[in-house]
């Protein structure tokens, strides 16, 4: 295990921001997960998790043991003459495995093609993309709590997913680590293109899972900044859900209001169109702003500072809460 002393994790966060770990260590075999437990027990210094840290917002500096997930690896468990079951070790990088499963005739995680991060990332926050979450499609989650040593399953029902959410977001799972994930994928595609992009895009045209892919590359290529040009970590806040009456409410005073009705009656907002309403496209706070072109979206404008992103976080919720009466939450997760 090798151990670096001071680390800036500049490199490993998809916002850019300056932030010293005062350890970091790269794991890339499950048979070091005893050792790192014992050198947090001696240094009494907790574990962080990073994968592609690219839901992260960091601090300057992290009392803590930063942990780059590097474990890699796939394999077929089960096949039958419909599915297949895939165990994916949590390091490998999700959009290359999106891709390598296509190429490999296994079909349902398309809508999600180009999501950065890792495939480890992806339960946390149950991704989703162009009508699709993951859990549709995970079976089991297999871990390694740092706390009591031992290793653990959780079945998709006891991971407790929900949009944007799931158990390994609540404190009991603090000290959980994913090491890998298994997905149950179709032989035969089944390609859901109802979300409105993908609906005009296909309309009258068959949609493979390979097409599905690459028009979904393509949008989100068109929608969201480049990472690698302009630091970001996708959308700043969820969609909020309100009732059926908020929305009647909120329709006299905004008649194109945008709202997707939910199995449990209640109604999901667009957060990017109530922020570009309030005339935060292109605001710049300090170091920071919303992105020009897509108001959901918040950019390090080079040298971003961490109370920046806190102080504009703080306008955009107080001016959605005065005037809408909509409470905004951040999806990425702050260290
Ligand atoms: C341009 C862009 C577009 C995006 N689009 C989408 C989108 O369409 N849909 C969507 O849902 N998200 C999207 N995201 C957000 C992000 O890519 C996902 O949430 C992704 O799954 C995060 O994975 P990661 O490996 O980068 O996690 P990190 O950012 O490294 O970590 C996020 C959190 O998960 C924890 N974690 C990570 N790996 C593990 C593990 N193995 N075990 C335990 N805990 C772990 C970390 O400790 C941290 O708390 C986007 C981000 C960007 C930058």
């Amino acid at each position: 295990m090798n151990v670096q002393v001071d680390f800036n994790l500049l490199p490993f966060n998809t916002f850019k921001l300056n932030s010293v770990a005062r350890y970091f260590v790269e794991l890339t075999s499950e048979a070091e997960l005893a050792e790192l437990t014992k050198f947090s027990k001696d240094k009494k210094l907790p574990i962080r998790i990073l994968g592609g840290g690219s839901n992260l917002i960091l601090p300057e500096k992290i009392e803590a043991i930063v942990v780059k997930n590097v474990l890699m690896g796939t394999r077929v468990l089960m096949e039958t003459s419909d599915t297949v079951l895939i165990s994916c070790a949590s390091g490998m990088n999700w959009h290359q495995f999106v891709m390598s499963t296509i190429a490999n005739g296994h079909f349902g995680l398309e809508n999600l093609a180009l999501i950065p991060g890792t495939v480890g990332g992806a339960p946390i926050q149950n991704i989703g993309a162009y009508g699709i979450e993951v859990n549709r499609f995970i079976t089991q989650v297999h871990g390694y709590d740092f706390e009591t040593g031992s290793t653990k399953t959780l079945t998709t029902n006891e991971c407790q997913f929900d949009y944007r959410h799931s158990i390994f977001k609540t404190p009991a799972y603090k000290n959980f680590f994913i090491t890998s994930v298994d997905f149950q994928l179709l032989k035969k595609a089944n390609p859901v293109v109802t979300y409105a992009e993908l609906a005009h895009a296909f309309s009258g045209k068959t949609a493979t899972a390979g097409l599905v892919a690459e028009k979904v590359i393509e949008v989100r290529q068109k929608k969201l900044p480049d990472v690698a040009v302009i630091p970001n970590v996708g959308s700043f806040f969820k969609n909020p859900l309100v009732t059926a009456q908020q929305v009647d409410q909120l329709k006299k005073s905004t008649p194109d209001l945008v709202s997707y009705p939910q199995p449990d009656g209640r109604f999901k907002l667009a957060a990017g169109q109530l922020i570009d309403k309030l005339g935060f496209k292109g605001h710049k706070q300090g170091s920071v702003g919303m992105y020009e072109k897509q108001a959901l979206v918040m950019v390090n404008l080079g040298n971003g500072r961490r109370e920046d992103v806190v102080a504009l976080v703080e306008r955009v919720q107080q001016a959605c809460l005065s005037v809408y009466g909509v409470s905004l939450e951040v999806e990425p997760i702050f260290w």
